[in-house]
Parts: structure tokens; C-alpha cells; sequence
């Protein structure tokens, strides 16, 4: 039976590299939702939506959503998703700083997360789906028959994304990462629209200690017992 998986939690907890190794298990398709949110802010910074204070120009990033097209395309030689804004290709300029630093803004808009929902909900119609983000297990699939809620300290976090940020050539600090993952994780929690908590029925897992094959085979197990 196909099931529908949804893994939320804090920034830079692993989520998309668990997400990706769970799909590989099952054959399943993987979706970052984060990506999606990144695209659109990158679309808002090219267009001069956001202030200087990195507050966000609501009514007109809410009027031009119409003309932001988000795509995520499966490369079937590399496995890995690309992400496309209005046909181009932006899947490494989504992960640089000044979008990580506007993105939690753009993503308290509601229109902007009405409109990312409709799309996530539409991927997930027919089922055999592992989908990570903010508010999949709450909002987009209140019925995922599994519920997976991420976490690990916060300096164990910033430690990995700055190795992962180097090793891509990306010149930052660990104090600057670390900055940036608490003032993500204070504005997703806080925020009025779809805030960032654990749903009542999502199992909670704390990776701050474990390998990814040691994530993987939990999940598994716990797929398992979910189907039975
Ligand atoms: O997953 P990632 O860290 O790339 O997500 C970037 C940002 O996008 C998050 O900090 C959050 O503000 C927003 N987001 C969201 N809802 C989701 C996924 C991401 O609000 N489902």
C-alpha cells in the first residue's frame, strides 16, 4: 500500500537528506518543500520585493504570485530534484545566505503559503510520497498515515550546515550559520500562519547523535509497523 510521508522540523536537522534516503528505500518520490518557499524568495529579492529592514513588500509579492512558476524536476541520470523558477535553473543560487536570510519572512505571507500548499497537496494525489518542510504533517497532509517530526541541538546543526556550505565553496562562518538557523527557527515558530510545531500524531526524532543509516533503518521500521 502507498502511504503518504510527511517530516517536518527545525532548520538544518537532516530533513531533505533523510526525506531523499527514505524515497531511495521505497521507490517513493521526495519533495522539498523548503525549495519551493526558497524559489519564491529568490524571485521576491530579484525583483526589489523586499526591503532593506528585510521586511517583505506584501501586496506586491501577493500580487505578482500569478507569475511565479515553480517547478521541482526529477533528474532521472542523478536522482537529485532541480529547482526551476520561470524555466531556469536555480537549485544552487536557492541555498545561498541572502535567501536563507529572507526566507522565513516571505514564508509567513499567506498567499504565498496558499499557494505552495495547492501545489503540495496536487503532488500528492497519488500517494507514494515522502515530503519534508515546516507544516507538511499539520496542514498539507492532516492525514499522512506517517508522521515524522525532526530535531537536533541547535550547534550541532549549525556545525553541519557550515560543512555542508564549505564544502560547496561557500565562504560564511559557524557563528553567521548558526545566527541564521535560530532566526529561521524563532520566525517559523512564531509566525501567525501555519507555525512551525510537532502535530499531535507525528513521531518525534532527535538525529542530534545518529548517522543517516542509523535514521534510515529506524524509519524503516517504523514504515513497517505504520503498514501493518
Ligand atoms: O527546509 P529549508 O530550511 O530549506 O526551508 C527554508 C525556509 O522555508 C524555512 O526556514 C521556512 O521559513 C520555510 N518553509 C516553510 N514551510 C515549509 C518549508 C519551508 O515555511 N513547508
Amino acid at each position: 500500500m502507498n502511504i503518504i510521508i510527511a517530516i517536518d522540523g527545525y532548520s538544518s536537522c537532516g530533513k531533505s537528506t533523510f526525506t531523499k534516503a527514505i524515497a531511495a528505500k521505497l521507490g517513493y518520490t521526495f519533495i522539498d518543500t523548503g525549495a519551493m518557499y526558497r524559489a519564491a524568495t529568490l524571485y521576491a529579492m530579484r525583483h526589489h520585493l523586499i526591503n532593506a529592514d528585510g521586511s517583505v513588500k506584501k501586496e506586491e509579492l501577493s500580487a505578482a504570485l500569478p507569475l511565479v512558476n515553480i517547478k521541482l524536476v526529477r533528474s532521472a541520470q542523478s536522482g537529485e530534484n532541480s529547482v526551476l523558477l520561470n524555466g531556469e535553473d536555480v537549485t544552487e543560487e536557492i541555498r545561498l545566505a541572502g535567501v536563507s536570510d529572507n526566507v522565513s519572512r516571505v514564508s509567513e505571507l499567506a498567499p504565498v503559503r496558499e499557494l505552495m500548499v495547492a501545489q503540495q497537496r496536487a503532488m500528492g494525489q497519488d500517494k507514494a510520497i515522502v515530503m519534508d518542510g515546516r507544516d507538511i504533517g499539520t496542514v498539507v497532509f492532516p492525514h499522512a498515515e506517517l508522521k515524522i517530526f525532526m530535531t537536533a541541538s541547535p550547534e550541532i546543526r549549525a556545525q553541519r550546515r557550515y560543512k555542508e556550505l564549505v564544502a560547496k565553496g561557500v565562504e560564511t562562518s559557524l557563528s553567521e550559520v548558526e545566527r541564521n538557523i535560530r532566526q529561521r527557527d524563532a520566525i517559523d515558530e512564531n509566525r501567525a500562519v501555519s507555525p512551525l510545531r510537532k502535530a499531535d500524531d507525528a513521531v518525534l526524532l532527535d538525529n542530534s547523535y545518529m548517522s543517516i543509516d542509523e535514521q534510515v533503518e529506524w524509519a524503516l521500521k517504523l514504515i513497517t509497523s505504520t503498514q501493518l
